[in-house]
């Protein structure tokens, strides 16, 4: 077994239904991990297309709608890897900025994230398992946008919580990493891409010279997972094309 390998382990992958957390949960599968593909919805295609790779999965509904939605689910489950992708995006000027929207987002990008981590630290501590979170952040832990203010506020936070848990949880040989994306070609980012002015503003920006693509951040989060990452904790990885290095 390779120190890419991932064979034996069983991750959870939140909002794996598409976009990033599909492509992450299919390099997962891809390195011989069980994943479970949870989501608010059910993770059929993702499950399927696992499946149809040869790899072992399955689904969960898991609705962050309750930030508190996963406090039961690792306990004697068996599981070493959780990938905290689930996340949403409210767009409106900070002056006009909701109070609704403001929790909503905090709600599923960053009070939901620590709790999932909470109850996954929780049962590997107790069970004396080693195991790696990954959590995804975005470029706008380290800028701060236009017209997104909760969502940079939450960005921001998953960083900070990625680093206070790695420091607290090194010693149980838990490693806790965060990738901040640039601007990936998802749902997330329908809006903006389709918008041919600010679509030609972003590509401008980047130096690779090209959107992201959502199995750029799949490669990259099975191996934060892998042993071959065993002594990188508290990261926060750019993986932008380059944007904040320009
Ligand atoms: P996406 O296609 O909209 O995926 C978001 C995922 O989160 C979906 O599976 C969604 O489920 C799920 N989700 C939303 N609310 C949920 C809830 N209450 N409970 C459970 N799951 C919920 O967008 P994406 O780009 O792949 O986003 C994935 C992550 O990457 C997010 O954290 C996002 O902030 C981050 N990110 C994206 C970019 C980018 O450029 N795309 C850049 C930086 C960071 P539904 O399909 O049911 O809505």
């Amino acid at each position: 077994m390779g120190p890419f390998s991932l064979e034996g382990r069983r991750a959870l992958v939140t909002g794996a239904n598409t976009g990033i957390g599909q492509a992450i949960a299919l390099s997962l599968a891809g390195q011989g991990a069980h994943v479970v593909c949870a989501g608010r919805r059910a993770c059929d295609e993702t499950v399927a297309a696992i499946t149809a790779a040869g790899g072992s999965a399955d689904a969960l509904l898991l609705d962050f709608a309750d930030p508190m939605a996963a406090k039961d689910v690792f306990d004697g489950a068996g599981y070493s890897i959780l990938v905290n992708n689930a996340g949403i995006i409210r767009r409106a000027e900070s002056v006009e900025y909701s109070e609704t929207d403001w929790d909503d987002v905090m709600d599923v990008n960053l009070k939901a994230l620590f709790f999932t981590c909470q109850a996954f630290g929780k049962a590997l501590i107790a069970e004396g398992t080693p195991g790696a979170v990954v959590n995804i952040a975005s470029l706008l832990s380290f800028q701060g946008g236009i017209r997104v203010p909760a969502y940079t506020a939450s960005k921001h936070g998953v960083a900070g919580v990625t680093k206070i848990l790695a420091n607290e949880w090194a010693p149980h040989r838990i490693t806790v990493n965060a990738i901040a994306p640039g601007y990936i070609a998802t749902n997330n980012t329908e809006a903006l891409r389709d918008d041919p002015e600010r679509s030609r503003a972003i590509l401008d920006r980047i130096p690779a010279g090209r959107w992201g693509d959502p199995s750029d951040i799949g490669g990259t989060a099975a191996f934060l997972a892998s042993p071959a990452a065993g002594y990188i904790t508290g990261a926060v990885l750019n993986v932008d094309g380059g944007w904040l290095a320009r």
